[in-house]
């Protein structure tokens, strides 16, 4: 179960990513079809993705959300926060 101050910090990110979408914009990690490297199993991948993200309006609500729910897998706000992903073979 999520603490409350994650589900907070989720729920900030949530409300940001609806705000930008009433305005027009998006963030660089959405609109991705299938395979998205922000959520890529290739390590070289995400440091792409992470590099994107720079361009971020969202990107402190999203390194909130990110820390507060203590995220193991993935790109957020920047960085590669996967942990423990066996290399491909
Ligand atoms: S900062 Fe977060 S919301 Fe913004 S592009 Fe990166 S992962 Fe997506």
């Amino acid at each position: 179960m999520n603490r409350p101050d994650a589900r907070q910090a989720m729920d900030a990110l949530a409300d940001a990513h609806a705000a930008l979408l009433d305005a027009g914009q998006r963030t660089p990690c959405q609109g991705w079809p299938d395979g998205s490297p922000w959520l890529s199993e290739d390590a070289e991948e995400r440091v792409i993705a992470a590099g994107l993200c720079t361009s971020c309006p969202l990107f402190t609500a999203c390194d909130g959300a990110a820390v507060a729910h203590r995220v193991t897998f993935g790109v957020w706000a920047g960085r590669d926060r996967t942990r423990g992903l066996k290399a491909k073979e």
